[in-house]
């Protein structure tokens, strides 16, 4: 008697240690709850220029990427495997500032900025300033598996790209007809009268970016951009930023964010927000909308995605619309544009 209840002491000890696992199922270890949180872009969306046509292919698109996360968590795999395998369906995408389709530099190439971090070890990877990697957030994953760096930028990114086996394609891979209008038009506006802070905000949507949870209680962060149309100078957003645009530990949550880059860095958006739910234990939605309000206070805009330990998901954004959906265990997934519930 005495025995089994040691053992059964032992048993409970080893179950609570692992939490916020829960036991199913006489299967320790493994968690009820998963769910993967996407984003394509936070800003000046208009609904003008929405055509019907135009918001079913992006609704398309992110529920395509919903699926792909949410089948690798449904079947046990890892919320990191979830966040890349959603972050690549929305980089081949011509409708999102990442990958295919990304924005151009005041030269009229992409250059492409990304991050990764895992939740539970905190290993994380970034790259920027890519000209010929057709998915950076592969390249980012690499950089965290199998070099000793967290961040590579550059010529030297792409050297590592090419020994690490990842995709390279011709820039021109990624230039679209409507990225050219959007450079032409950023060019008249900045040589007829300078840029204001309206016509600024302008300039950034469309970023991707995916946090998950997978059924170990794990979290992954990932985020994918061209960064900001008429771009110069080897310019670098907060995307590729662990900490600003990027973030996840399993102590609090997985963070990706889009907007207006410099505002994103300037607050440290990603882990403010962890840390506020970790050290000050505030509610998921209310340390998200509390930086938010921070990044709008300091004159940016933009948005956050954050998937927390339990599951809860949070979406916060201050611009017109962000690109966005979710999909809570094997449920539907949802996807949503504007201030819509
Ligand atoms: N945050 C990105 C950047 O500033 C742009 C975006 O979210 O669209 O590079």
């Amino acid at each position: 008697m005495y025995n089994l209840a040691l053992i059964l002491a032992f048993v409970f000890l080893l179950a609570g240690c692992s939490a916020p696992s829960v036991t199913v199922s006489g299967k320790s270890d493994t968690n009820t709850t998963f769910a993967i949180a996407i984003h394509g872009g936070a800003g000046v969306i208009s609904k003008a220029q929405l055509s019907p046509e135009r918001e079913a292919a992006i609704r398309n698109d992110l529920e395509r990427a919903l699926k792909a996360g949410q089948a690798i968590l449904t079947k046990g795999g890892t919320s990191m495997d979830a966040v890349v395998a959603a972050v690549n369906i929305l980089e081949d995408s011509p409708y999102f500032n990442a990958g295919k389709g990304a924005v151009l530099t005041s030269e009229g190439h992409s250059e492409l900025d990304a991050a990764i971090m895992d939740g539970k070890t905190l290993g994380a990877g970034a790259v920027t300033g890519l000209r010929q990697v057709k998915n950076p957030i592969n390249l980012a994953r690499a950089v965290m598996e199998k070099s000793p760096h967290v961040m590579l930028s550059g010529n030297g990114a792409e050297v590592f790209a090419r020994s690490a086996g990842i995709e390279m394609v011709a820039p021109s891979y990624f230039v679209t007809p409507e990225r050219q209008r959007a450079l032409e038009a950023a060019k008249r506006k900045e040589n007829a009268s300078g840029m204001n802070q309206g016509e600024m905000r302008k300039l950034n949507y469309g970023t991707v970016g995916a946090v998950a949870l997978d059924r170990n209680g794990n979290l992954a962060a990932a985020t994918s951009t061209g960064g900001m149309t008429n771009k110069k100078w080897g310019r670098v957003g907060d995307a590729p930023i662990i900490g600003a645009g990027t973030y996840a530990n399993n102590a609090s949550a997985a963070i990706s964010a889009t907007g207006w880059g410099e505002f994103f860095i300037r607050s440290v958006v990603a882990h403010d927000i962890a840390a506020l739910i970790e050290y000050k234990g505030l509610k998921t939605e209310v340390a998200a909308q509390t930086v938010i309000d921070k990044v709008g206070q300091l004159g940016g805009d933009g948005g956050v995605i954050v998937m927390d330990r339990k599951g809860q998901i949070a979406m916060p954004f201050n611009s017109e619309g962000m690109y966005r959906g979710w999909a809570n265990g094997n449920l539907k997934p949802e996807t949503r544009i504007f201030k819509e519930k």
